[in-house]
């Protein structure tokens, strides 16, 4: 259940950057490594959401797919094909490049409403 703290540091970040501002949309970027379960982390951040600026918020989440790449040859390719070894040298030295992402990217704040009483 690691959606509830992800959650937490969700709206701790978006509410130091609002500076006191509503927030109304908050978009991330999670790596499909990181085995975030979206319905999950929604869930949790409506609920932790509650009572701050972030209460009501669209959380967008952008999966980003997982690639590795060679310290050898310095080949990438998609983590679909199903073997740590890079396919254009054999090399067995390899880094994941992406896929760990887990960070908000932007987040978007109420305007203040003029008052038109
Ligand atoms: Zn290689």
């Amino acid at each position: 259940m690691h959606e509830l703290a992800l959650s937490g540091a969700i709206v701790n970040t978006a509410v130091k950057h609002a500076r006191g501002r509503p927030v109304s949309a908050i978009h991330l970027r999670v790596g499909v490594l990181r085995q975030v379960v979206p319905d999950t982390l929604a869930f949790y951040f409506a609920f932790v959401a509650r009572g701050t600026l972030c209460e009501g918020a669209t959380l967008d989440q952008e999966r980003i797919g997982a690639r590795l790449g060679c310290r050898g040859c310095a080949a990438t390719w998609g983590i679909e094909i199903p073997a740590f070894r890079c396919p254009h040298c054999g090399g067995s030295e390899v880094e994941i490049l992406t896929g760990q992402e887990f960070e908000v990217e932007s987040i978007e704040v109420e305007e203040e409403t003029a008052c038109i009483a």
